[in-house]
């Protein structure tokens, strides 16, 4: 070309040429993401602005110079709106750029365009536009007029809010990431920086550099973006999925060094914030006891499995929750660590319906103390303790006295509410130490370990006497009414010494005995013969 401006058209068509190799590489994977879609735009629309440029310089007429300023007048405006677009997708705030928003965008370059295109009618966009040319010299005078100002400022706008936006995410992006971050930094400060020079008047010979930093941009988006393969990986669903999982997820490096987590891991453990990123997450466990336990020594270069701590309580707030927590390890193909993973999943459901199931299956519906199956159960392993350790065991078995009556005069419902009365009269008296079942309909049973012959029979007399003087009142009943038991009791081992009676040889005796008080006047005790 010969002319003084060949560097910097070279410069251009380079640029130019990286624009469109880079829009059809993305377009040729045949990326369907919308990222990808605003890049390629991007592409497209800079590659429009720098051919325009580059040929406006080559210019030798004014009629020439004005088409081409139309030209790049079709890429230029539309380049902020795009490049802001292009932030959002990468920061993953897809769900701001409904079409209305994007057409809103759009609006502005548009009529922009269309002013550049009708600027001899109304002058609105240039007042005026000159060429000077002469030996050495070409340079295009510019005289803005009053929409010029209006689109610069929404220029300025979208590159401002574009670094602002990534400014803010600065800490929420995965630091896989930065890098890409960085170059999507650089690509919007590059050219406000180059602005800021221009006018200024501080480029070499009043150059515009915008061209030249197109150049620069063009090369840093096709290694940043282009070639990692950011734009056919879906950052933003990926991100999305570790955001939105319930389990709360820890990425340590191999020294233990927080690397990432995720909300549900912040809601977990609040002191997870975004300046804990780069420390070492151990004075975090040692803080919450919960977590102390959890290994993360995975030198033994053959472990692969996670571990799995179960049913972890944890209190968030006022709520007791459970967690399944898991430690894992990731390495690389060597062996080496590479990174750790801390799983924090929330099992407080599966705890309560197991809990809800073990009451079910070991209690008794209407008394909530065990059942006679879970009472058998229990008092087996008192009784082969007791014998182990030669202690006693005393075996206590009542049967509320004409119970039917109760049913026959008042009711069920009031039968039952003296049931209620009589467990919670017996719940008051009895120890810890004590198994307390439910037998049968209103028979009772009671095994109490350690008690000597007598010291059980003065608690079976406690009780009973306890049951015949405290009267209940049922509601919707005026006057109130006693209730009387007869007490069976058997005593194994009373005598410190071993006697080798099995479990159901205690109840038949346990029960032989309460036949012999029920035929003794009831609301007595009887002691069996062993
Ligand atoms: P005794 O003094 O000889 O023990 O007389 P009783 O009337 O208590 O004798 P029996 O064992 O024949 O009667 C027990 C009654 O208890 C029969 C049954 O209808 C009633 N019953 C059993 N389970 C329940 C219950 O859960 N609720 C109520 N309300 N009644 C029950
Ligand atoms: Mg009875
Ligand atoms: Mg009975």
């Amino acid at each position: 070309m010969g002319t003084p401006y060949s560097a910097i058209l070279t410069l251009m068509v380079t640029a130019g040429v990286i624009n469109i190799i880079m829009g059809i590489y993305v377009v040729s994977n045949r990326s369907k993401q919308a990222m990808a879609r605003t890049f390629i735009a991007m592409c497209f629309l800079s590659a429009i602005y720098i051919f325009g440029s580059a040929l406006e310089l080559s210019s030798g007429t004014l009629a020439e110079v004005k088409f081409w300023i139309a030209v790049e007048y079709f890429g230029m405006p539309f380049l902020p709106p795009v490049s802001l677009m292009l932030i959002m997708h990468f920061l993953g705030m897809e769900r701001f750029l409904k079409k209305r928003i994007r057409f809103l965008m759009y609006l502005m370059p548009l009529i922009t365009l269309v002013l550049v295109l009708t600027n001899d009618l109304h002058h609105f966009y240039y007042r005026s536009v000159e060429l000077n040319t002469g030996p050495g010299i070409h340079h295009v005078d510019l005289n803005v007029g009053p929409w010029y100002i209006i689109q610069g400022g929404y220029t300025f706008g979208c590159m401002i809010g574009g670094i602002a936006l990534l400014l803010l995410y600065w800490n929420r992006m995965r630091s896989s990431y930065r890098l890409q971050h960085i170059v999507m930094l650089l690509g919007l400060l590059l050219p406000i920086i180059g602005d800021f020079l221009y006018f200024g008047n501080l480029t070499p010979g009043g150059m515009d550099p915008i061209p030249v930093i197109m150049a620069i941009t063009a090369a840093l988006y096709m290694w940043g973006l282009v070639s990692k393969g950011m734009l056919n990986v879906a950052p933003v669903a990926r991100d999305t999925l570790f955001e939105s999982m319930s389990d709360g997820v820890l990425v340590l490096d191999r020294n233990n060094r927080l690397v990432d987590y995720n909300p549900a891991a912040a809601a977990v453990l609040p002191a997870l914030t975004s300046s804990a990123l780069g420390e070492s997450v151990l004075p975090l466990m040692e803080r919450h006891t919960e977590l102390s336990k959890i290994d993360l020594d995975f030198s033994a270069a053959d472990e692969s499995l996670p571990r799995i701590y179960d049913e972890i309580q944890w209190t968030v707030g006022e709520q007791l929750y459970y967690y399944q927590i898991r430690s894992s390890v990731i390495r690389k193909k060597g062996g080496r660590e590479a990174s750790k993973l801390i799983v924090m999943i929330d099992v407080t459901e599966r705890v309560r319906l197991q809990e809800q199931l073990r009451v079910l299956a070991y209690h008794d519906g209407l008394t909530g103390i065990f059942n006679r199956r879970h009472f058998i159960h229990l008092s087996e392993a008192l009784l082969h303790q007791s014998s182990d350790q030669d202690k006693p065991l005393a075996l206590l078995l009542f049967d509320i006295d004409h119970f039917k009556r109760i049913n026959d005069d008042y009711g069920h419902d009031v039968g039952d509410q003296a049931l209620l009365h009589v467990v919670e009269i017996c719940r008051q008296l009895l120890r810890p130490e004590d198994v307390f079942g439910r037998y049968g309909g209103e028979e009772f049973v009671v095994a109490m370990p350690g008690l000597s012959q007598q010291e059980a029979e003065a608690c079976a007399q406690r009780i009973r006497s306890e049951i015949a003087s405290q009267s209940m009142v049922a509601a919707a009943m005026e006057q109130s009414l006693s209730v009387t038991a007869s007490f069976g009791l058997a005593v194994a081992g009373a005598g410190g010494k071993e006697d080798g009676k099995g479990l159901n040889q205690l109840l038949k005796a346990a029960d032989d005995a309460l036949y012999e008080a029920k035929h003794n006047g009831r609301n007595t005790v009887r002691l069996a013969d062993l």
